[in-house]
């Protein structure tokens, strides 16, 4: 078969022509056709590869494809290429010498495996792939691999497999060896993975797909995240509308664009591919990414090598003793730098008790959520084992009906208004009093997935007004906050310790927000 007469059908006998030695393309040149020949007992079932892009490149003369009939190298009449298992046992396994004898002329190699190591030398890279479910798992990777060779060959096996000197004695002859598998499943035979293979790796040579940008930002790519879902006309469809979902897809603002798709990748991949999100590199992940990641309940620890799954839970009886120990060593993070040392412990003595805490778990209008990671971690700021609380959040949710707030409930600023709920009833009101997360987890996403947390929680609560106090320096806390969707709306005195201090107070409505993400 010809690269001009890309068909797959067998020839009428002795499918290949015998390949002197040399005739594979010594290293070839840029723009040579990548060589393809398949070795199987169906070679009607390679077919396909007429079909589509494959077939079109061939047609084009962008890859070279042979397929061969293994019967036409086997020696009797019944064109045998099995046999019993040694050792016995179910099934039969495929004759070394038959195969021996087809990949030594697909190859193009004389049967001693120190003569064929010499010829085999310098003919630019030549890739022996064997089908197995037993062999390495076949990945993008791999793809990209082999898309790079110049003459691939796939030896198709069926019944048992084919007998394992094959390619033990092809390694011993100087030629790279690929025993692959598709996956973790067992197929009768190694057409279907040869196909798979072979699309592909064909799909990653130059000039096969129309656009070659398709290949950059798909599933398994450079990035190391699933492709977001996709979408085409119309807009709205049996009532699932677009436009809705992701706002930013039709705005036109291709900064917006890329943004929403990079975050709706992450959200796919936390949810369907967890095992990928750990190896993402965090060199590879800004902010954005992070918040992404950190709403999906993943931190990305300064100093570990790649993102950890976070535990965001709600606190209970058996975490007080952490929680006050954690309090008490993050409150002094976030005071402005004015206050002295007996003002902060002042302050932890009188509102960051035991008491306080206890009270908070009992009370239902308060939402006390904890953070851990689910594994241990190394960050630069010290070993995190996992399960160890790392942060913490305090929604205090003002009591409708005018009885007494929860304890610690700061006065509502007048700057924050409380819209209606939903169905028009009345608004209402809840302070997001804490969001605290240890140093050594500073910008890993910790304090962004409490944040989500307790914007959800507000919400399932009917919580219309989520307002916060933060020190009006603090503008890493106040950047965090309008990430998470929370705007300005005034400011307020604070007392700490005696201290009087001003605050930015800002808000949002977590019935609009918490259905955004
Ligand atoms: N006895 C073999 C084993 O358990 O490892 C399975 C042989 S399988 C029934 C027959 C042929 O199908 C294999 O030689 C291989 O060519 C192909 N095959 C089956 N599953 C495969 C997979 N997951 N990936 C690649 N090839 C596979």
């Amino acid at each position: 078969m010809s690269a001009a007469a890309p068909s797959v059908a067998p020839a009428a006998s002795g499918s290949v022509a015998p390949l002197p030695a040399g005739s594979v393309a010594p290293a070839a040149p840029a723009g040579a056709p990548l060589r393809l020949d398949v070795i199987t007992i169906f070679p009607d079932y390679l077919r396909a590869l007429d079909l589509s892009l494959i077939g079109r490149a061939a047609g084009e003369g962008l890859i070279d494809l042979h397929v061969h009939d293994l019967r036409d190298w086997a020696r009797d009449r019944h064109r045998t290429v099995d046999d019993t298992p040694l050792g016995g046992g179910a099934g039969m396994v495929m004759k070394p010498d038959v195969w021996g004898e087809a990949l030594d002329e697909v190859l193009a190699l004389p049967a001693d495996a120190a003569a064929a190591r010499e010829s085999a030398a310098g003919r630019g890279r030549r890739v022996l792939v064997v089908p197995t479910p037993a062999g390495r798992v076949f990945t993008q990777r791999t793809a990209e691999d082999l898309a790079r060779a110049d003459h691939l060959v796939f030896a198709c096996g069926r019944y048992e497999g084919i007998d394992a000197r094959v390619a033990e004695h092809y390694r011993a002859a100087g030629i790279e060896v690929a025993e692959l598998s598709i996956g973790d499943y067992v197929l009768s035979g190694g057409e279907a993975a040869a196909l798979v293979m072979i699309e592909a790796i064909a799909r990653l040579r130059p000039g096969v797909l129309g656009n070659p940008d398709s290949v950059v930002e798909e599933s398994h790519g450079a990035s190391g995240l699933l492709e977001q879902e996709v979408y085409t006309r119309p807009v709205a469809w049996r009532g699932l509308d677009v436009s809705r979902a992701w706002p930013a897809l039709l705005s036109g603002d291709h900064a917006r664009v890329a943004r929403q798709r990079r975050d709706r990748a992450i959200a796919r991949t936390i949810a369907r591919r967890p095992d990928m999100i750990e190896l993402l590199r965090p060199d590879t992940l800004d902010a954005a990414d992070r918040a992404a990641l950190a709403r999906g309940g993943w931190a990305v620890l300064d100093g570990a090598a790649g993102p950890v799954e976070l535990v965001v839970r709600p606190a209970a009886e058996a975490d007080l003793a952490d929680l006050v120990d954690l309090a008490a060593r993050t409150f002094p993070d976030a005071c402005p730098p004015f206050l002295t040392a007996e003002q902060i412990a002042r302050h932890v003595a009188a509102h960051l008790t035991p008491g306080r805490f206890a009270d908070w778990l009992a009370d239902p209008r308060v939402v006390l959520t904890v953070a851990a990671l689910g594994r241990d971690a190394t960050t630069r700021g010290g070993r995190v084992a996992s399960g160890e609380l790392i942060g913490y959040s305090a929604v205090l949710i003002e009591p409708g009906d005018g009885g007494a707030p929860p304890p610690g409930l700061d006065p509502r600023p007048d700057g924050v208004t409380v819209p209606a709920a939903p169905d028009g009833g009345a608004g209402l009101a809840a302070e997001l009093s804490k969001v605290y997360v240890d140093a050594r987890l500073r910008g890993s996403g910790t304090a962004a997935a409490l944040l989500a947390q307790a914007v959800r929680a507000a919400a399932a609560a009917g919580v219309t007004a989520l307002w916060l106090g933060t020190y009006g320096a603090n503008r890493r806390a106040q950047r965090a906050y309008r990430r998470a969707g929370f705007a300005g709306a005034g400011s307020r005195t604070y007392d700490v310790g005696g201290r009087i201090c001003h605050d930015v107070v800002m808000a949002l409505n977590p019935q609009e927000a918490a259905g955004e993400h």
